[in-house]
């Protein structure tokens, strides 16, 4: 399995909570390599662009609103096969639908103050990680 890279981002419920150190316990714990880190306030804008391909879901508009109510952090993780272990330690979307020991499990509020956003794909991952950060930023 390669070593690849997958973007993160710490959701404002869980910033506001004060969870940043908690939640990146878990990634290190299961082999993530936290290569990239910024802690940013995104504009409802921002985060529209940043879920455009979830314009036409009937939450967009909430998870906007949402993701710009206060301060993300927007990482980025590298490990074996990175997207999928970290949509494993994440857990599913909906927490009560979540494993044990996830951190949707353990930390988020609902379906969608989830507390944690991970790429689906690689070929996501690679858009996502350019959406917020430079070549020169990550370091592995
Ligand atoms: P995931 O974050 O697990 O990849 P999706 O890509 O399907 O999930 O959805 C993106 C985000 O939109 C979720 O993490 C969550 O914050 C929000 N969301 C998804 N489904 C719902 C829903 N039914 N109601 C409210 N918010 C939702
Ligand atoms: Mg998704």
């Amino acid at each position: 399995m390669a070593v690849t890279r997958t973007l993160s981002i710490i959701k404002p419920d869980a910033t506001k909570r004060n969870l940043t150190g908690a939640i990146n316990a878990k990634f290190e714990a299961a082999g993530l390599r936290i290569v990239a880190q910024k802690r940013l306030h995104l504009t409802k804008a921002q985060a529209g662009a940043f879920y455009a391909v979830h314009a036409e879901r009937p939450f967009y508009d909430e998870l906007c609103t949402f993701m710009a109510s206060g301060p993300v952090v927007a990482q980025v993780l590298e490990g074996e096969d990175a997207v999928a272990k970290n949509r494993e330690v994440m857990g599913a979307t909906n927490p009560a639908q979540a494993d044990e020991g996830t951190i949707r499990k353990e930390f988020a509020l609902s379906i969608g103050e989830n507390s944690v956003h991970g790429s689906d794909s690689e070929e996501n991952a690679a858009i996502e990680i350019a959406f917020f950060f430079s070549g020169l930023e990550i370091v592995g």
